[in-house]
Formats: C-alpha cells, sequence, structure tokens
C-alpha cells in the first residue's frame, strides 16, 4: 500500500473514533517519524501530513536540516536531558509533549531568551498508567503541579497534558488510564487545550476517551 492510502485508511479509522466520542471533536495527526528516514516524511508531506514527531534533539535537528524546505510542524516527545534543552529550544518546535517534571519546566522556562519572542507550548507528561517504566507526573500530582508550571513558568505555554496507555493486551487496563488521563484534563484550568493520547496500537480507543492529538508512528509508517 501507498504512504498516501494508509494514511488514508488511518482517517477513515479516526473519523469513526470520533464520531463515537463527539461530532464536532477534532482529532490532530502527529507522525512520529523517529524511526524512519527523511524521505519517508517527504512521502508522507506529499499526502497532506503536516506535523511530525521526533524523541531524540540529534534526529531533530538532522530531519529539521534535511526537510527544510518543506512547511512542517515538528514536536518533540522524547525525554528531554537538561543538557540538551538549549539546543532543542533552538530549534523552536511546536509543542514540547514530554515535560514530565516541575524542576524539567522549571530548566526550559529558565534558559529562555525573552528577547527572542519565542515562549515553547508544552504538555505536562502524565503517568496515567502508574507504571514505573514511564515517566511522568503521578494522576494525583498533576493538577497541583500543572498549577505550579502555570505561576512559576512565565516564558512557557502550558497547553495540556500528554500520557503514554497502560503497556498491555488487555483493553480495559489500557481503556482504564486512558480515562485516568481524560479525568486529570477535564480538572485543570483552561489553559489546558490539548490531550495528547493514543499511539498506533491504542488511538481509536484513545479518542473515544476523550483523545485529540494523537501519535502515530509504526502504522503510519509500514
Ligand atoms: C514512539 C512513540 C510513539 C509512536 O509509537 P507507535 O506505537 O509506533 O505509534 C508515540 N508516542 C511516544 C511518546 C513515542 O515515544
Amino acid at each position: 500500500m501507498s504512504h498516501c492510502d494508509t494514511l488514508a485508511r488511518v482517517i477513515e479509522r479516526i473519523e469513526q473514533a470520533r464520531l463515537r466520542f463527539d461530532a464536532h471533536h477534532i482529532v490532530k495527526i502527529v507522525a512520529v517519524s523517529k524511526y524512519n528516514a527523511s524521505e519517508d516524511i517527504s512521502m508522507l508531506y506529499s499526502c497532506g501530513q503536516r506535523a511530525f514527531g521526533e524523541s531524540r534533539v540529534q534526529d531533530l535537528i538532522q530531519k529539521q536540516e534535511e526537510l527544510a524546505h518543506y512547511p512542517l510542524e515538528w514536536h518533540f516527545i522524547g525525554r528531554l536531558q537538561k543538557n540538551k534543552i538549549n539546543h532543542l529550544l533552538s530549534l523552536r518546535p511546536a509543542l514540547i509533549h514530554s515535560v514530565d517534571s516541575l524542576e524539567l519546566a522549571k530548566e526550559i522556562d529558565k534558559r529562555i531568551d525573552t528577547s527572542k519572542s519565542y515562549r515553547p507550548k508544552v504538555l505536562l507528561q502524565v503517568n496515567s498508567a502508574l507504571e514505573a517504566s514511564k515517566t511522568g507526573v503521578h494522576p494525583d500530582a498533576a493538577f497541583e503541579t500543572y498549577a505550579q508550571i502555570e505561576s512559576s513558568c512565565p516564558n512557557l505555554i502550558l497547553s495540556g497534558i500528554m500520557s503514554i496507555g497502560a503497556h498491555s493486551d488487555d483493553t480495559k487496563v489500557i481503556e482504564k488510564s486512558f480515562l485516568q488521563a481524560k479525568h486529570v484534563f477535564d480538572s485543570l484550568p483552561e489553559s489546558a487545550k490539548i490531550l495528547s493520547l493514543g499511539m498506533s496500537n491504542d488511538f481509536e480507543l484513545a479518542i473515544q476517551c476523550g483523545s485529540n492529538l494523537i501519535r502515530l508512528g509504526s502504522i503510519l509508517f509500514k
């Protein structure tokens, strides 16, 4: 199947899931290109895809350079090491999904050069699956951490939360982690517009639980 057929089929599935949640619900696709070369990204671009996600700063640098001639929107979704913050900020990503602590938020905030008028949009990562292997704040602490970031990091545009569904074959367990994330999301102030939830194996369930941004890798780049 061509890249465009694959994308079209995924969009049809998104459409069905979206309607099960709400007829007016809009879902954004971020194509996670972390295992793919720039040529694959160009192909998806030619099918209409504009937003791409990378999980390593080094890869983002390379792909932004190679694809500089396209109007792409870059998302950062990986663990962010402190020594990479300046580099990431210089790349001006559209959204940083993986701010997983107040401490990291403060580190990013203080490195922002206020003379350059770029304030990054960021999401607080929540460990809604309560898995030790996953990073992110505990759901019970999410409300408070969100409020603390908002009040102590004036250079960040805090825009919602990101979470990764439970690693399980049991749909009920995955659903529970998504509903947990949705519950946190609903408790947040008005500034929380983005609920980044759902990947290749669980995006329909995530949308049915209210996700409005899905991060799709393997399913789009087969
Ligand atoms: C790799 C990755 C994805 C995409 O995963 P697929 O299962 O390939 O869709 C989404 N989100 C994050 C945070 C990732 O690291």
